[in-house]
């Protein structure tokens, strides 16, 4: 398929489902989890800032490098990328309602819904919410300029803790649940800025393929996925959306 027919075939679909991973936030100047290790964090291993072990042996830690990733996405702008996703919403939507178009994401800094996005699910959670320790309480965080770590419940008034999901915990199982039937349901899945090596992001595409529906990939490498796509685009997740949505060639 070549890149008009798989425009065409974009402005044709009644479902779409979307897929991101770090490298539409990458264009937001968001570092990787690792990238973002630098300084008094470059001699952690990700496991001893990012997993229930780590949270249950100093709190404070974990939440300082947590408070510390919070400010520097508040700090950050969506992008092009971001608002080409939030429009695409709402094409869709307006010809479809909401079951037209789905907005799956692998990040975690809301950048989505600051494009305009209305409701991404979050497979890996996101650093602007806490969630309650005692009752399960989510709840968005304070300003990020005053926000002194760590939040308390506002239902319970128990400690809170990051709402993300870390080394050796389990995808939240109702989002993955709705990601998984929205990409069975798809007559296009995009995925964008992600190598699709980590689960769920290869599985899910394979959801729309086995169902019928086309997969679609923009990524500036090539990736595991690349072979099995309708069509694939060597470009960042601005230039590639740009190149699939608009309707004159550049
Ligand atoms: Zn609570």
């Amino acid at each position: 398929m070549n890149l008009a027919e798989a425009r065409s075939t974009l402005q044709a679909a009644r479902r779409v489902v979307v897929l991101t991973g770090a490298g539409i936030s990458a264009e937001s100047g968001i570092p990787t989890f690792r990238d973002a290790q630098t300084g008094h964090w470059a001699r952690f291993r990700p496991e001893d800032l990012a997993s229930p072990d780590a949270y249950h042996r100093d709190p404070e830690l974990v939440w300082e490098w947590y408070a510390g990733r919070f400010r520097d996405v508040m700090q950050a702008q969506p992008n092009r990328g971001h608002l080409l996703l939030a429009e695409l919403e709402r094409q869709k939507r307006a010809e479809g309602g909401s079951d037209a178009f789905t907005l799956v994401t692998q990040n975690v800094d809301g950048l989505h819904q600051r494009a305009g996005s209305a409701a991404p699910l979050e497979l890996h959670g996101t650093l602007l919410s806490a969630r309650c320790e005692a009752c399960g309480h989510v709840q968005p965080l304070p300003d990020a300029a005053t926000f002194t770590p760590p939040p308390k419940c506002e239902v319970c008034g128990h400690r809170m803790r990051p709402h993300i999901v870390w080394f050796g915990e389990f995808l939240p199982d109702d989002v993955l649940a709705l990601a998984e039937l929205q990409f069975k349901r798809a007559d296009v899945a995009l995925i964008i800025g992600t190598s699709s090596l980590v689960y769920p992001a290869a599985g899910l595409a394979d959801r729309t393929r086995s169902h019928g529906g086309l997969v679609f990939e923009i990524n500036p490498d090539e990736t595991p996925l690349t072979q099995r796509a309708s069509f694939s685009l060597r470009a960042t997740a601005s230039e590639g959306l740009t190149r699939l949505m608009e309707a004159r060639d550049a």
